[in-house]
């Protein structure tokens, strides 16, 4: 369950540099060109603006729930921050559970990279590669030039909107536009974060060369795009030329020094994601014959016909797709009685309770009703048909939205739809197991395809496999050298 990052996250950030600071910009130094820039935001403010920003990207992404995996990646991450332009910083790295190729910076120090990503990989060397690059965008402050771009664009528009924690997030859609815009990294930042990815990974012993081959992955997935979560040549576009540069700057930076002693590290990094979950997990949501299902919180729903559903760690949300309305499911935070939270609710600034009363959906206590939201800032108005629900030892909150002139005739599609949640009883929908990554160790002579045959995954092509390890599916391979599969997980229907 979940909405894209940058759509509530720069909501927050506009809101939270709008609070921090006043009209006045001010200036500082950058910590990698030395040069003095104009800053709205100040390193403190920057800081901040991570710790806020930290326990919301984990409750959007969910961090992976694999704690090896979790001191690795940190253990990688600190040596190269420590060598990095800004060593003085508290710095996180964090592997967020998403099926999306990316990594991402948060100003202030905050790292991420995905558990795609790390599919993708195939030595230690490429992974402080990545890190690297993230480190560069928060050592060189580029988020900060970022935010401080939208934040005059937001002084200037008045946007940055805020209305009750619960209906934020659906606010918040109309203005994914905006976010994506700002949130996406300039070719010049790219190409500095580039330069100073491979640096930092040559002060902390890695090949840098090694870089330049994780960037060709970047290249042959240009294709695949996140639904959730945008993939990472959306979020960092290729400057041009970027892997003749950095293979220049690569080369450069050894002219002078043995490369002899310099780590790659396959094996133990390999050793590390064995096991894994790859792509989406089936576990945490999927769709069967129109039906959204939920195997470990156990509940089902069907959302209206031909709306694409989006599903992330905190929401599932079904858009309609001419995108003018929406149903979001979201756990309450609050144990309350679907009553007492329809009232909490109804007091929210901007909320208004207009009709409902208590129900039962499927055997389960409800409470059901019409709600109008006013957005305190821009006082522009929505409708909303909202279903409170307990079932199990959660609160689920299934709300429609859509424009006060067309709720009239949404509302009966929001209602028939609503009131499909229920139970998941199906033993084979509860049963679903996602696929992970195995680490097999080829025999002399014996080729990635003859591998692959030791898994029948219809989910996996050959070709798949082959980016994955990068290796040529014919090419025979020396005995020992270990390779990724991908093992089925079980499934509803193959
Ligand atoms: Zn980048």
């Amino acid at each position: 369950m979940k909405k894209p990052l940058t759509v509530r996250l720069l909501v927050f950030w506009l809101s939270l540099a709008v609070l921090l600071t006043g009209l006045y910009p001010g200036c500082a130094r950058n910590p990698v060109t030395g040069k003095r820039q104009v800053a709205l935001i100040s390193e403190q403010q920057e800081i901040a603006m991570g710790r806020e920003s930290h326990p919301q990207i984990l409750q959007q992404y969910g961090r992976l729930e694999n704690a090896q995996i979790q001191t690795y990646v940190e253990g990688i991450g600190q040596r190269l921050a420590g060598v990095s332009h800004r060593p003085e910083l508290e710095w996180h790295f964090t592997v967020v559970d998403v099926p999306v190729v990316n990594a991402f910076a948060v100003p202030g120090g905050y790292i991420y990279i995905t558990r795609e990503i790390m599919a993708y990989m195939n030595n230690e060397a490429e992974l402080a590669g990545v890190l690297g690059h993230e480190i560069g965008h928060v050592t060189a402050r580029h988020s900060v030039e970022q935010i401080s771009k939208a934040q005059l664009f937001s002084l200037g528009l008045g946007v940055g909107s805020i209305i009750s924690p619960t209906f934020q997030q659906l606010g918040g859609l109309a203005e994914s536009g905006l976010g994506l815009l700002f949130l996406k990294y300039g070719r010049d930042d790219e190409r500095q974060s580039d330069q100073l990815g491979v640096n930092y990974m040559l002060q902390a012993g890695y090949d840098p060369r090694r870089m330049v081959e994780f960037f060709e992955v970047f290249e042959r997935l240009q294709e695949e795009s996140g639904e959730v979560l945008p993939n990472w040549l959306s979020t960092h576009p290729a400057p041009p030329d970027r892997i003749k540069r950095t293979s220049e700057e690569a080369s450069q930076l050894l002219a002078n020094r043995p490369s002899t002693d310099l780590k790659v590290a396959r094996e133990p990094y390999l050793r590390q994601i064995a096991g894994i979950v790859y792509g989406e997990n089936p576990r945490e949501g999927f769709t069967q014959d129109g039906w959204f299902l939920h195997p470990d919180l156990r509940f089902r729903i069907r959302f209206p016909n031909g709306w694409r559903v989006q599903n992330t760690r905190s929401a599932v949300v079904a858009v309609e797709p001419n995108g003018a309305a929406a149903i979001q499911l979201t756990l309450a935070t609050e144990r309350r009685s679907p009553e007492e939270y329809a009232a909490l609710l109804a007091n929210q600034p901007g909320v208004r309770l207009v009709s409902g009363n208590r129900t039962s959906i499927n055997g389960n206590p409800s409470f059901l009703g019409i709600y109008e939201v006013v957005n305190q800032n821009t006082q522009q108005a929505i409708g909303a048909l909202a279903a409170f629900i307990s079932y199990g030892n959660n609160l689920y909150q299934v709300v429609g939205i859509t424009s006060p002139n067309q709720f009239r005739s949404a509302s009966n599609i929001f209602e028939s739809s609503l009131t499909t949640f229920g139970a998941l009883t199906d033993n084979r929908a509860l049963g679903v197991q996602p696929d992970r990554i195995r680490i097999v160790e080829a025999r002399e002579g014996q080729t990635l395809r003859d591998l692959a045959g030791r898994f029948s995954n219809s989910r996996i092509k050959l070709e798949d496999l082959a980016l994955l390890n990068r290796l040529e599916p014919n090419e025979p391979l020396r005995a020992g050298v270990e390779v990724k599969l991908i093992e089925p997980g079980r499934r509803l229907a193959e």
